[in-house]
């Protein structure tokens, strides 16, 4: 039977995160919504206090540094981090697990200042005309000599204000396959400030600190050196963290509406309406009944998921249905929170709003609701069409 019980060891990790996360970033929290960026020494500053804690590497295996850590233990680490701002838990956490397939000189001059916290990356896929559509991106890397010439734009990237250096997924060539041509897609290491190569911060309305950034890359020369992994192989580099990443995402909205559901209970059970407080109607407490009913759901599924990656047997149906069910149960209970909270919860000066906004990106990266159900149904409906 499986049993998600925190061990002791697992316990102290979560006790640790809840009170790095108290004392180092609950406090700039109302400062970064108000900035809508991360100031480069606070930063820093959390990133030197991860590292200090031994938290910096959570998700990597020691052969980096890393802590080692199954991914259940990352999963419960994650519930506890994304109670916090997104703009600042990471500058709590270090490179993608992608980065660790830096080779030669790669090690020393992207990966190694990245474990240790002196230089950050970004991930470039995204461009405005692919984006579910990913196989589709059109900026293209053409080789000459010893050089590759990328041209193209890229759209919605992450944290591109803070990076230091892009993955930057660009279009090489054609191949045949089975399935007919197919754009062959190669992963390159580009430095910010390479000539031709311009960022552009993008204003939304969720996840402040943690900025979507536009770039646009006019004939910009990168050594061949520059290349992460083989040519050619860039999805096949991403693919390898696709489980991990939609099970952290999962994890992530799971965190979220613990935090979303503890304030509206505090809420509901203080605030008074016709001579009572609102948590004794129905019409309220319901509400916070569907929400914590839900709130287990997402819970087993999102651990499960991760237990299933941990022992090698996870599918692309576990990870697409906790991807799903976590992310539509968050905005679900950050919509009901804003009801409880009534007038209140759109008040820019209670927390509840951010919630309600930040929610609604879980839906769209890391694969939109309807990728996930198109991969769901295919998954389940193709041995059936097969056998008809
Ligand atoms: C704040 C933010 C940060 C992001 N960070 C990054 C990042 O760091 N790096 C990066 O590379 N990308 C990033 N993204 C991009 C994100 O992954 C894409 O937005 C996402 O993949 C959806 O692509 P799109 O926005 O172009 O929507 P589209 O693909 O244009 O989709 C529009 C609508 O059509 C639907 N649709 C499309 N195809 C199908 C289909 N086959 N069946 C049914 N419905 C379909 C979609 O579900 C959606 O509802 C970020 C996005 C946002 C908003």
């Amino acid at each position: 039977m499986l049993d998600f019980t925190p061990s002791n060891e697992q316990v102290m990790l979560i006790d640790s995160v809840r009170a790095f996360i108290e004392k180092e970033i609950r406090p700039h929290e109302d400062r970064i919504e108000e900035l809508g960026y991360v100031p480069e020494e606070l930063e820093k500053d959390i990133r030197r206090k991860s590292i200090e804690a031994g938290l910096y590497l959570r998700h990597l295996p020691e052969e980096w540094g890393g802590l080692g850590l199954d991914h259940v233990t990352q999963t419960l680490l994650t519930f506890e981090f994304a109670q916090a701002s997104s703009g600042l838990t990471v500058c709590t956490g270090g490179p993608t697990y992608i980065l660790t397939k830096c080779r030669g000189e790669q090690v020393e001059r992207y990966l190694n200042p990245a474990l240790r916290g002196e230089r950050a990356e970004a991930f470039a896929l995204t461009e405005p005309d692919a984006g579910s559509d990913a196989r589709n991106i059109k900026t293209r890397a053409v080789k000459d000599g010893k050089h590759w010439v990328i041209n193209g734009r890229k759209h919605f990237i992450s944290e591109g204000d803070l990076a230091d250096f892009f993955i930057v997924m660009c279009v090489t060539g054609e191949d045949e396959t089975p399935r007919g041509k197919q754009k062959r897609i190669t992963s390159f290491l580009v430095d910010k400030g390479t000539p031709g190569f311009d960022v552009r911060k993008m204003e939304a309305v969720c996840t402040r600190g943690y900025n979507p950034t536009d770039l646009t890359f006019d004939n910009v020369r990168v050594h061949e050196s520059q290349i992460l992994g083989e040519e050619g192989q860039g999805f096949d580099l991403a693919n390898e963290w696709l489980y991990a990443g939609r099970i952290a995402m999962a994890a992530y909205c799971v965190g979220q509406t613990r935090r979303v559901l503890a304030m509206t209970n505090d809420w509901a059970a203080s605030r008074k309406a016709f001579g009572q407080t609102i948590s004794r109607f129905q019409g309220v407490s319901f509400k916070i009944a569907d929400v914590a009913t839900e709130l287990r759901a997402a819970e087993l599924m999102t651990l499960n998921a991760a237990w299933k990656l941990d022992q090698g047997t996870c599918t692309r149906l576990d990870t697409s249905t906790c991807k799903l069910f976590a992310s539509e149960m968050l905005g679900r209970a950050t919509d009901h929170a804003v009801q409880i909270f009534g007038g209140m919860g759109l008040m820019m000066e209670l927390p509840i709003q951010r919630y309600w906004r930040d929610a609604r990106v879980h839906r769209i990266w890391e694969g939109t609701s309807e990728i996930q159900r198109h991969i769901i149904s295919r998954d389940l409906l193709r041995p059936h069409e097969q056998n008809a």
